[in-house]
């Protein structure tokens, strides 16, 4: 026995001196790296190290990648909401603050403020009313009302925005439009006439024309050899009627210079018709005349290479594109 329990003593022995360096190097790796021993890991232990550094990683996070991400993701998930949405949904209504002008609320919006004048329609432009509302376009444009006669294509070429492009924005599931249709027409913008336009048409002041006589045009407003042409002319035989293009005062009605015999109607709002070359007048100063009415007949008069009419229409003096104003 005593020489069976000798050996086996000597394994107790033994075993219990491995136990001990075991675990004493154990402690000492455990004190010396700081690494969490197995048993701790599985109670979800950890030391001042690891939870610095856990803290930090989670920092990181929501200060900044994340955080980037984020802003990314609701970048994308914004332009596809925005791109699911009608343009009508997107417009926003703005209600006029206190000491805020035209020029502040674009800046605002970041759009421009012909932006805003061309999707109001406002009776001025340097006074707002504090609670008036304003349309806001999700970006630089105008909307505009179809008028009689008009088509995609004139409006296009009106505001020189492609045609796809007035489709896309509108949604338009058919090329044909409606008379009075409001249509937001992107990246258009507005001349010097349009904005008065508009905002004679808000006062409700605007005079409407119609062409005073038919005939080719001869030749259109604007520059022409280096010289401003401050009307059209349209081409047509001698003694063909000439009709006021709306109503008004006759302040004119004789012969003036190149004009030759010219007849000047005054309109409300500023506006003032010029009919000249003509070969006789059916009119006299002072004389209030309908719409539609004959004050002339065409001819070759003052200084004229040609029987035609030369038609003007102003505003405060200012000669306009006669073109553009008439219905
Ligand atoms: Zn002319």
């Amino acid at each position: 026995m005593p020489e069976h329990s000798r050996p086996k003593g000597l394994v107790i022995y033994g075993i219990a001196l491995l136990i001990l360096i075991g675990s004493g190097t154990l402690f000492i790796w455990r004190s010396l790296t700081g690494h969490p021993l197995f048993w701790e890991e599985n109670i979800g232990g950890g030391n001042d190290e690891d939870l610095a550094y856990l803290e930090q990683v989670e920092q990181e996070n929501s200060e900044g990648f994340m955080r980037e991400d984020d802003d990314t993701y609701r970048l994308e998930a914004d332009i596809l909401v925005a791109e699911s949405l009608s343009i009508w949904e997107r417009i926003k209504t703005h209600e006029v603050q206190k000491g805020e002008s035209l020029w502040t609320i674009a800046k605002d919006y970041n759009i421009d403020v012909d932006t805003i004048i061309g999707a109001n329609e406002l009776k001025s432009h340097d006074k707002i009313d504090i609670g008036q509302k304003l349309t806001i376009l999700p970006f630089k444009g105008l909307t505009h009302r179809v008028e009689k006669g008009e088509s995609l294509w004139s409006i296009s070429k009106r505001y020189n925005v492609p045609v796809e492009e007035i489709i896309e924005t509108n949604s338009l599931a058919t090329q044909n439009i409606k008379i009075g249709e409001m249509l937001v027409v992107p990246g258009a913008i507005l001349t010097e006439a349009d904005k008065e336009r508009r905002l004679l048409l808000a006062r409700g002041g605007l005079p409407l024309f119609i062409r005073p006589a038919s005939g080719r045009i001869s030749s259109r407003f604007g520059m022409r050899w280096g010289k401003m042409h401050q009307g059209v002319d349209l081409a047509m035989p001698v003694g063909t009627p000439i009709r006021a293009a709306s109503a008004g005062k006759v302040i004119k009605a004789g012969t003036a210079g190149d004009y030759g015999q010219l007849v000047v109607i005054k309109h409300p709002e500023g506006f003032e018709t010029r009919y000249a070359h003509n070969s006789k007048i059916n009119v006299k100063i002072g004389q209030y005349i309908k719409q539609g009415d004959i004050i002339a007949y065409s001819g070759n008069t003052g200084r004229s290479t040609g029987p035609h009419l030369h038609f003007e229409i102003r505003v405060n003096g200012k000669p306009q594109d006669p073109l553009k104003w008439i219905n």
